[in-house]
């Protein structure tokens, strides 16, 4: 009983309305002015105690009122800046559950390839690019998906090789679990009929064993060992640019799905100079080859909000399996469309269970990609097997994707406190080919978020950009529609699966906090909280679904401050 009188005075606390907090402070003494007052707007506060409010103030970063505009202006003093709206609509910052910051750089930086219809089309790209390079350079793109095309095998080296014979080329495909490498390339790396598939990986190889260009998963290792590295200055501007990119969007942080030393490196360097202005929650790559990075870091322990709350370091990446598009995702049962190949446990369990013991012990969260079925399966038995042997109450562990699961495996999320981390847009990405790789009866429970919100989890929502484009309202709009840009299949695929329009802004805003731990700093424009916002030039809640993707980003704001605004 003790112990409930502080959680009562808190919730009373919590439950009093700004407006008598204000009263009170007023009758107190004079609040000191806010720095911003942003009225006469629609905003949506994702707090379901104010759900809708017409103004809101600022002060050092956060919010320090939402409400009316009467009590919004209450707080005005000589410096602060009245930003009248005429209207428009305000949601919480947006916040990418799982994106690949470095990624989106290097991708910003290389040779586009997403989108293209043909193999043609993609070496048209390459050539183009070979003119302004000497011969010898390396030519790297990114964004391939042989799905899109009217022959959807793997394509070979060959056609690539003709046009391009003086530069090594390597393409990575859109999901980043297979590369497409010329013959320049192949040279370079020393690769031929001898070399053997490495574990976790495979060579595609022509009638007399010879590499035939496409590597996968592990694979394409053997050659990005001889690509040229980015300057650390070039890789710098890299991760600037994608920054950039990202609030152009509407997105005042993301959840970094697994970065190594050199990235997180840089991201402190902003960090110290001032120079970053959005909430990085950046994942450290923890894989096989990285585990003294990753004792490094279970030394020094979790960190949390540094830099004037800009960088997050409490949690770890791990790969379970592979990826649907190019069969390493890990299945239950073999391939629809491959019936020798059920994919890729990438990572040995074992490791995977030792390194979230660690991270039970330290303080940190673990994430782990699975997306197939038995993926899916090995990553709770493992979570679970180590939560057995360090119990924790709230450890928040993660499954990136959770895209294929068993239904069987659905209410584990919830008894084991699993968050699985899913990405709407690959449903709508995914849905044309994903019937011919597992069959009618596995889609039933795949991109299946209706299911796991029933069973009582939450689903932060993402991107996984590079691999889909960044837009967050992409996934917004796929979550509560199952449907494509075009708005196809006209009832939503899967429809059973949707989530409410309410809960998909959720998926985008309150509940990436939760899966990030900033659910008290972040989510919801809620008194105390940063003031990270967005200005949007019409009302997504209300508009027609199909209109959704015609919104515009009109500005960005990250603790009270204009990140971003439109021209
Ligand atoms: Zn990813």
């Amino acid at each position: 009983m003790r112990r409930l009188i502080p959680f009562l005075a808190l919730a009373a606390a919590h439950l009093a309305s700004p407006c008598h907090a204000a009263l009170r402070a007023q009758a107190n003494t004079t609040p000191s002015p806010a720095d911003l007052i942003v009225t006469n707007a629609r905003v949506y506060t994702v707090d379901e105690a104010h759900p809708l409010a017409e103004a809101f103030a600022v002060r050092g970063g956060r919010v320090a009122f939402v409400g009316d505009a009467r009590g919004a202006m209450a707080l005005r003093g000589p410096q602060t800046r009245v930003v009248d709206l005429g209207g428009k609509t305000v949601i919480p910052g947006m916040v990418d559950a799982h994106g690949h910051v470095s990624g989106l750089g290097t991708a910003l930086a290389v040779v586009d390839l997403t989108g293209a219809s043909s193999y043609d089309e993609i070496i048209g790209r390459v050539v183009a690019k070979s003119k302004s390079v000497a011969a010898g350079t390396w030519i790297t793109g990114r964004g391939w998906d042989q799905n899109r095309w009217g022959n959807t095998a793997f394509p070979t080296h060959d056609k690539l090789t003709a046009a391009l014979p003086n530069n090594p080329v390597a393409l990575t495909r859109v999901d980043g679990h297979a590369l497409l490498a010329n013959k320049k390339a192949m040279d370079a790396a020393g690769l031929s009929a001898a070399t053997k598939d490495p574990s976790g990986g495979h060579i595609e190889r022509a009638a007399d064993g010879a590499p035939s260009g496409v590597f996968v998963d592990n694979a394409q290792a053997l050659v990005q060992r001889v690509v040229p590295n980015p300057t650390r200055e070039e890789q710098k501007k890299q991760i600037q640019s994608a920054i950039a990119e990202a609030q152009k969007w509407g997105l005042t942080g993301v959840h970094d799905a697994g970065e190594g030393q050199d990235v997180l490196d840089i991201f402190e360097e902003l960090g110290k100079a001032g120079q970053l202005n959005f909430r990085l929650y950046a994942m450290i790559s923890g894989g096989r080859d990285e585990s003294t990075l990753l004792d490094k870091w279970f030394a020094r322990g979790p960190q949390s909000g540094l830099y004037g709350g800009m960088l997050w370091v409490r949690s770890i990446k791990l790969y379970a399996d592979g990826a649907l598009g190019s069969r390493g995702a890990a299945l239950l049962d073999p391939y629809t469309d491959d019936a020798k190949n059920s994919g890729l446990i990438l990572t040995p369990p074992d490791y995977i269970k030792a390194v979230a013991v660690k991270a039970l012990k330290t303080g940190f969260q673990v994430n782990t990609h699975a997306i197939g079925d038995r993926g899916n399966r090995v990553v709770l038995d493992l979570y679970e097997a180590a939560l057995k042997e360090v119990p924790t109450a709230d450890h928040r562990f993660r499954v990136e994707h959770a895209q294929i699961v068993d239904h069987a495996d659905i209410p584990r999320f919830v008894t084991l406190g699993v968050i699985p981390s899913m990405q709407a847009s690959h449903q709508t990405s995914d849905m044309y080919w994903a019937g011919t790789r597992l069959g009618v009866a596995r889609l039933n429970g795949a991109y299946a978020w209706r299911s796991f919100i029933d069973a009582g989890v939450i689903v932060p929502n993402g991107s996984d950009f590079p691999v889909e484009q960044v837009n967050p309202l992409i996934s917004f709009h796929a979550a509560f529609t199952r449907q494509d840009a075009d708005n196809w299949p006209p009832a939503g695929w899967y429809p059973d699966q949707r989530m409410t329009r309410a809960e998909a802004l959720k998926s985008i805003t309150l509940w990436p906090a939760f899966a990030a731990f900033q659910e008290k700093e972040m989510g919801s424009l809620t008194i105390g909280k940063y003031a990270d916002f967005v200005v949007l030039d019409q009302d997504l809640m209300r508009v027609a679904p199909e209109l959704i993707l015609k919104t515009r980003v009109l500005s960005t704001w990250v603790g009270g401050k204009t990140v971003y605004e439109a021209k």
